[in-house]
């Protein structure tokens, strides 16, 4: 892209809240905010300045928030349209790309498509065809199949130059709800771009929980201690009747160990050897109860919390299967989660391999974080 050409990101951060009964511009999704995330976006798409169109709710979040570009603030209207012209006025750009704060999940490459369209033909308005069947019911109940080849559902950024988009917005009676029917009752016609399902528009709880689902991260851990007498037996914070117990440094929970490694892989955080280290005298004996405590801390710093667990114990003897209730209701209270979403299960290796000769226990797991 030409150095010298000014791509301002208008981002609207001034639509009511209301409907949510919270503000969804500003609740972090995984420790990020709405309004964060689709900075981001349109910083790595290629904008060269930003212009925040925000409300009394919004400003203050806006002010303090950290950005990497030129930026000014501008003061949203009573309805988007006006919002948009406000931030427009204060532009002072060759590109405009015009973007809900409410879409977060749009990518880079999208918004840097859309401002590419923008520069060779004067828009890049980014849009999804219609996949699904679309029917119109009349008033009097009749029904019929509207042809979906030609439809098209609006997404943004919706990107213009900016001169073409000013007119646009200079000749415009009533409040539009996009850019582009402005644009085109200006005379113009747009260029679509095409956009992604992920960019959706957060405005329901449903769509919160879409959200949820998209940020979900894994991770898998692994940890084996040797068995030996003289030694209490401990897996998942419960101590188990047995003639011997394992070796280690802290209470040696393997099957704890492995849930803690599996939960910092997902929120990709350095493992359990390097928060806890074996040569810190802190850590002789310690419960792995309340380490794991302080592995959710360190989630929640993040702002991640643990979504799943699953475990597994490999071990000859004793005999799990009568343990694993209690030690799924330790773990539950510890890491904040419902039993039902911590599955535990146990094998033995048919005597063979050093589980299986008794020499020690092992345990895997994988957990997801959000
Ligand atoms: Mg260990």
């Amino acid at each position: 892209m030409d150095e010298t050409r000014r791509v301002a990101g208008i981002l609207l951060c001034a639509g009511s809240a209301q409907r949510m009964g919270f503000d969804k511009l500003q609740t972090p999704l995984a420790g990020k905010t709405a309004i964060q995330r689709s900075m981001e976006a349109l910083v790595a798409g290629g904008v060269t300045d930003l212009v925040f169109a925000v409300n009394d709710g919004t400003r203050a979040f806006v002010e303090q928030l950290r950005c990497p570009l030129p930026r000014r603030i501008v003061r949203g209207g009573d309805t988007r349209q006006q919002s948009v012209q406000n931030a427009l006025r204060a532009a002072d750009c060759h590109i405009a790309v015009i973007h809900d704060a409410a879409r977060c999940f749009v990518s880079p490459q999208i918004v840097r498509r859309s401002i590419e369209s923008a520069i060779r033909y004067g828009s890049g308005v980014v849009a999804l065809p219609v996949t699904d069947t679309v029917l119109r019911q009349d008033e009097a109940g009749g029904v019929a199949v509207v042809p979906r080849e030609h439809l098209y559902r609006m997404q943004t950024p919706q990107t213009f130059r900016y001169e073409e988009i000013l007119r646009s917005y200079a000749l415009a009676d009533g409040s539009a709800t996009d850019d582009c029917s402005l644009y085109i009752a200006a005379g113009y016609t747009p260029r679509f771009v095409e956009g992604a399902e992920d960019n959706f528009k957060l405005t329901t709880p449903a769509d919160f929980a879409r959200a949820e689902r998209l940020l979900t991260r894994y991770g898998t851990g692994f940890d084996t201690h040797r068995l030996v007498e003289g030694r209490r037996l401990i897996l998942g914070g419960v101590e188990l009747p047995f003639e011997k117990g394992l070796l280690g440094h802290s209470d040696a929970d393997v099957l704890t160990h492995a849930i803690m490694d599996a939960l910092l892989g997902a929120g990709s955080l350095p493992d359990i050897g390097h928060l806890f280290p074996d040569s810190d005298p802190a850590y002789a004996g310690a419960d792995s109860l309340v380490l794991l405590g302080r592995v959710v801390d360190a989630l929640a710093e993040k702002g991640l919390r643990p979504a799943h667990v699953s475990a597994e114990i490999i071990a000859q003897r004793p005999k799990m299967a009568p343990h694993l209730p209690a030690m799924r209701e330790r773990l539950s209270s510890v890491l904040g989660l419902p039993a039902s979403e911590i599955a535990l299960s146990a094998t033995t290796t048919e005597g063979m391999n050093d589980e299986g000769r008794g020499l020690c226990i092992s345990a895997q797991a994988i957990a997801s974080v959000f």
